[in-house]
């Protein structure tokens, strides 16, 4: 078995399924970050000022308002090749259903996938080939769950050669999972990337 982030080939036992993809040990539990950026992808997690205030808003008022404005994670991932893809997911609300029949959206054959998610792309075609990759769906119902609802910079976007992905969970700090989250940015790159070792 070979691992689908670092490509690395490994003991059958020591791997990992996250997302529908296999993982080697060290991939599944430590920072994705310097393999990916061996693999020439540039890499930044949670650099927006506006995402710390968020934070900072949180843990200051929770105590005293109750409000639970969850955690927020953002990833700006620069790709070592311009993809022939272009895409905005963000999670689907109420008001996308209603307007969906004017528009045209792609829909995916994975009736959860197109109940929770809306799509807009230039690319319609290019879109549902890495849609139907291993791990790009699952990866981003992962990323869209929890989320704070109506929130509208949730979302996960490719132009050009950047991904960019901000969701906010509405979950509590302790249950935030970092490393999750970023496995599941993995699962989104890897199809974009050279396969060769
Ligand atoms: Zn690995």
């Amino acid at each position: 078995m070979i691992c689908r982030l670092c490509l690395d080939p490994g003991i059958s036992e020591d791997f990992f399924r996250n997302n529908g993809l296999d993982l080697c040990a060290a991939c599944f539990r430590l920072d994705p970050t310097p393999v990916l950026v061996e693999r020439g992808v540039g890499v930044v997690w949670n650099d927006t000022q506006s995402h710390r205030l968020l934070d900072v808003l949180n843990v200051v008022t929770k105590p005293s308002l109750n409000l639970d404005l969850g955690r927020s994670f953002h990833a700006r991932i620069t790709l070592p090749e311009v993809p022939h893809l272009s895409f905005k997911f963000v999670p689907e609300t109420l008001i996308h259903k209603a307007g969906k029949w004017i528009r045209d959206e792609p829909e995916v054959g994975d009736l959860i996938f197109d109940k929770r998610v809306y799509v807009r792309t230039e690319t319609p075609d290019e879109l549902r080939k890495y849609l139907a990759e291993d791990g790009v769906q699952s990866s981003i119902l992962s990323l869209f769950s929890n989320v704070v609802a109506n929130n509208k910079t949730n979302s996960v976007s490719l132009l050009g050669s950047v991904l960019e992905v901000c969701v906010h969970k509405a979950e509590r700090q302790d249950i935030f999972n970092e490393q999750k989250l970023k496995l599941d940015v993995v699962g989104l790159i890897l199809p974009l990337l050279n396969s060769e070792p």
